[in-house]
């Protein structure tokens, strides 16, 4: 978890190579599905493009099923995802469905302002459409809004590591791996 530009993509690809699992990022599926032109990624692009976040019922469907592959069996590593409360719910349900256990909801903490540059700084150079400025603002106050109060449900299970996500982009890892290291695994 994190706001939007705390890294969580960068960060989750690394994660995920570490522990042999793959990284699931619902930004990533919508994306593909938007430059496919399904009927998933038109209706999914609606929302990206003004800083809004897709329903519930069609992120947690798509949620269901990609964890259902096979390459998911062992565990997963979800990025983007939940971030309302009925996506917590939701995915409760589906990894007790799978027998999978939460190990751990990693909080990548950023300052605000900076976050704002890095986003910017990433428009330019992959171009990504929910990257203007006004976009980006709309998305970190979707972000506080309906995403930062799930840190204190999670929180509140004991599930919750935080990391200090500025600085470079190694540095940020060790420190990821360091404080996850000692987490017991299912
Ligand atoms: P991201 O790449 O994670 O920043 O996601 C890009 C956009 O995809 C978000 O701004 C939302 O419009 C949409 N999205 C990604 N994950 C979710 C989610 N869990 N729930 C709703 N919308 C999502």
């Amino acid at each position: 978890m994190g706001p939007p530009g705390a890294g969580k993509g960068t960060q989750a690809k690394a994660v995920a190579d570490h522990f042999g699992v793959p990284a699931i990022s619902t930004g990533d599926i919508f994306r593909a599905n938007v430059g496919q032109g399904t009927p998933l990624g038109i209706e999914a692009k609606r929302y990206m493009d003004a800083g809004e976040y897709v329903p519930d019922e069609v992120t947690n469907n798509m949620v269901r099923d990609r964890i259902a592959e096979p390459d998911a069996e062992k565990g997963f590593l979800l990025d983007g995802y939940p971030r309302t409360l009925a996506q917590v719910t939701e995915l409760d349900g589906m990894i007790d469905a799978t027998g999978h256990r939460l190990d751990a909801v990693l909080c990548l903490t950023v300052d605000q302002e900076a976050v704002v540059g890095r986003l910017l700084k990433r428009a330019e150079i992959e171009g990504r459409a929910d990257d203007t400025e006004d976009v980006i603002r709309r998305r970190l106050e979707v972000y506080a809004e309906e995403t930062e109060p799930l840190i204190a449900v999670y929180a509140e299970r004991g599930l919750v590591v935080s990391v200090d996500g500025m600085g470079e982009i190694d540095d940020v890892q060790q420190r990821i791996f360091d404080a996850l290291d000692d987490i017991p695994r299912s």
